[in-house]
């Protein structure tokens, strides 16, 4: 999300005449956009803007500008906190740095925000609903991103037709809570309604969507990857725990039998779909046999892919003001490296049953020398030898090698 948010400000800056600087310190204008889903991530965003300031000191018509997560809905404190920083933008929110920049320039600033017509990378994120509505015990997203609130079908398909022009081949449309897309729309507005129209954009090669949220992931959702044509069988479900107890702590809303249930759904109706999910050990109170839930369930449903965390409080959650962050760290450890290794496992052996199959690669740069893309299902394969291969081609590759995290694989 924030890298999409990145980049619709990167575009519309350039579109202002601006160009990008090496360099901070010669930079005149510095954009620090932060994340701050973990407490780590907003300790390192204080420490970059603090070495901000003696730039500031030296030239004080540079413009520093704070943006992303960190802000919230009131930036009262951080402006006392941090009184060199010119502007403060909450996520997607560009007006207060380009009104800014409207009056030193002297330029009309307005309908900047969106594509322009210079090349884009071939595969790119499109947000299509911001904040996040739940309210999980561990997660600080619905009081720094706000309520849900989704775009509209017609502002969105602009936007990807535009992209499109620009040479872009496949999206994937972002939010938080993805699957939730619509439901403060007229007319029943399903995230299948905005798959189903983006479908229909000629010289569109690829939809994805990310996150997920098994809640929200309904039969419409289901049947729009099976049915329509351009979007991946790929789908990240997490679970974030195994055990009962622990998902109701969690405020998750749904049973390990339930998140078993959805799965068995999703692959009886597209039986080609790669799984990925996210979880994290050592929640407050988790227990070893708790733990061993979601051990079990990485064993048993073999998802191609698992992103772990150990959990840490997040200050400002439900679990920072009404539960304690008592599993010792060393044991969290043990747990994440249980799930690392047993994963690592799983994924050998997928990918090594994709050693002889022909998969279709949509071509997305060069690594090492090396071109790369990805296949419907999300896997990273690079193409053995050096193929004359163009930026944005679709190709059949067969695959010759594996390893738990890419797939290499030759033209001929
Ligand atoms: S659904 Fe995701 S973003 Fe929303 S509160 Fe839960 S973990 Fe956070």
């Amino acid at each position: 999300m924030n890298k999409a948010d990145s980049d619709r400000l990167e575009d519309a800056l350039e579109q202002l005449g601006l160009e990008n600087s090496a360099s901070r310190n010669e930079a005149d204008i510095v954009v620090l956009n932060t994340c701050v889903v973990r407490q780590s991530a907003e300790d390192k965003a204080v420490g970059t803007l603090t070495s901000l300031k003696p730039y500031k000191e030296a030239n004080p018509d540079k413009v520093i500008a704070l943006m992303g997560c960190m802000v919230g809905p009131n930036s009262d404190n951080l402006k006392k906190q941090f009184p060199y920083v010119d502007v403060f933008m909450r996520p997607q929110e560009y007006d207060p740095l380009l009104d800014l920049l409207s009056e030193r320039l002297q330029m009309d600033v307005s309908g900047c925000i969106g594509p322009l017509n210079a090349p884009a990378d071939i595969a790119t994120f499109v947000p299509i609903i911001h904040g996040c509505d739940k309210f999980c015990s561990f997660c600080i997203i619905p009081y720094r991103r706000g309520r849900e609130k989704s775009r509209t079908i017609p502002d969105i398909s602009n936007e990807v037709t535009r992209l499109v022009n620009r040479g872009v081949k496949e999206i994937t449309l972002l939010g938080q809570n993805v699957d939730s897309y619509g439901h403060d729309l007229p007319g029943n507005t399903n995230l299948a309604d905005l798959l189903s129209e983006l479908n229909s954009i000629d010289s569109l090669n690829r939809i994805r969507f990310l996150t997920s949220h098994p809640n929200d992931m309904d039969d419409r959702i289901i049947k729009a990857v099976s049915n329509l044509e351009k979007v991946c069988e790929n789908i990240n479900l997490p679970f974030q725990a195994g055990d009962d107890e622990i998902l109701k702590s969690m405020r998750r809303g749904y049973t390990n039998q339930e998140y078993r249930n959805l799965i068995d759904k999703i692959r009886s109706m597209v039986p080609n779909i790669s799984l990925s999910t996210d979880l994290i050990v050592g929640f407050c109170n988790e227990t070893d046999d708790q733990f061993q839930e979601t051990l079990k369930l990485i064993e048993d449903i073999k998802f191609d892919k698992v992103h772990s965390a150990s959990y840490s409080t997040r200050k400002g959650t439900i679990a920072d003001r009404k539960m304690i962050d008592n599993v010792p760290a060393s044991i969290k450890k043990e747990r994440l490296d249980l799930i690392n290794s047993t994963q690592e496992k799983i994924s050998t052996s997928i990918n090594n049953r994709l050693v002889g199959t022909k998969t279709e690669i949509l071509i997305e740069g060069k690594k090492d020398d090396k071109w790369y893309g990805r296949n419907r299902n999300d896997k990273i394969v690079f193409i053995n030898g050096n193929d004359d291969v163009d930026l944005g081609a679709t190709l059949n590759v067969q695959i010759k090698k594996s390893s738990p995290w890419y797939l290499v694989g030759s033209i001929n």
